[in-house]
């Protein structure tokens, strides 16, 4: 499995599993733990949660699914915005870390921003980096400028800012990439797929027939293409776990680039970033 290096220097799968929407009905409970389980058993270790998926539902289901793997896995959580400030984020991280069955959270990020100043965030991350409940502290959906703004509320410890970036939302490459780049902050791509909606598209499945792979394979892939980007699709059955697993060693050729970028080119005017 490709990976990519983190600030400090550990390294984690380039591939990862989501988990939104999981643990939320019980008839495709079955399915669901089977897909985290073979996902974890093809190298894709580094799983992607947040107390908000089902209100708890989904760390529990990677609990019960995972729980006997924990040492082989890297696991991400979020806190809501709400729960960002120094006494609700110890809480917020002691009720994930019961519902995943687990003593630390390798990667906690802040889902989003909200009305917590981000310096009593960065503060409150790094006591529980200290007290060994969490092993590196992040970010989700902070555009340039509300980064710019965490380094100077000290949050230089910042390990990723997780974004929507697929095919169709390709607006962080104009300033939020290269500036999170130029600071060797690492970007977790969140819905690659676009929730399945790019699947059907015309002309990435003609890309893909080129290429002998599947659409889901070439957004992915594609989405992987550099050294510092982390994919977290979420796949509900081994099957899907199984074709995706397969876009790390996809390799796009320079003419298939090409013509990704004709279909899904850069906005040109600038866009603020989206979120899902
Ligand atoms: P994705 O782009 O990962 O799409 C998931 C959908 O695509 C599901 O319906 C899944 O179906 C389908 N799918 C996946 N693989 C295949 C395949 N090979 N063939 C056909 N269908 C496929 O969307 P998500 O929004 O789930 O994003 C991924 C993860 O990113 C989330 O689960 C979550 O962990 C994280 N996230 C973070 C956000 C944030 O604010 N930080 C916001 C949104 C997501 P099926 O289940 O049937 O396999």
């Amino acid at each position: 499995m490709k990976t990519v290096t983190l600030p400090g220097g550990e390294q984690v799968p380039m591939l990862g599993q989501g988990t939104w929407m999981m643990g939320e009905r019980p008839e495709r409970r079955a399915d669901e733990m089977a897909a985290l389980q073979a996902g974890v058993e093809l190298g894709m270790t580094l799983v992607d949660t947040a107390e908000m998926y089902g209100e708890g539902a989904a760390e529990e289901l990677i609990g019960e699914a995972l729980g006997h793997r924990r040492d082989e896995l890297f696991l991400v959580s979020k806190a809501y915005p709400h729960h960002a400030s120094r006494t609700a984020l110890p809480r917020a991280c002691e009720a994930s870390l019961a519902r995943l069955g687990t003593d630390r959270i390798d990667l906690y990020l802040l889902h989003w921003r909200g009305s917590v100043p981000l310096a009593d965030t960065v503060e409150a991350m790094e006591r529980l980096q200290e007290a060994g409940k969490i092993r590196h502290w992040g970010v989700s959906n902070l555009d340039t400028d509300d980064m710019e703004e965490l380094l100077e509320a000290g949050g230089e410890g910042c390990a990723t800012d997780q974004i929507l970036y697929n095919l169709t939302r390709r607006g962080p490459e104009q300033a939020l990439m290269p500036w999170l780049a130029a600071h060797r902050i690492p970007v977790m791509a969140y819905s690659p797929v676009e929730q399945g909606r790019l699947l059907g598209h015309a002309r990435l499945a003609a890309i893909a027939s080129r290429l002998g792979a599947t659409p889901a394979q070439v957004a992915l892939a594609w989405a992987m293409r550099g050294e510092d980007v982390i994919a977290i699709p979420k796949a509900g059955t081994p099957e899907h776990v199984r074709e995706n697993r397969a876009a790390a060693d996809l390799v796009i050729t320079p003419d298939e680039l090409a013509a990704l970028d004709a279909a899904f080119p850069v906005p040109a005017r600038p866009v603020a970033l989206e979120m899902l």
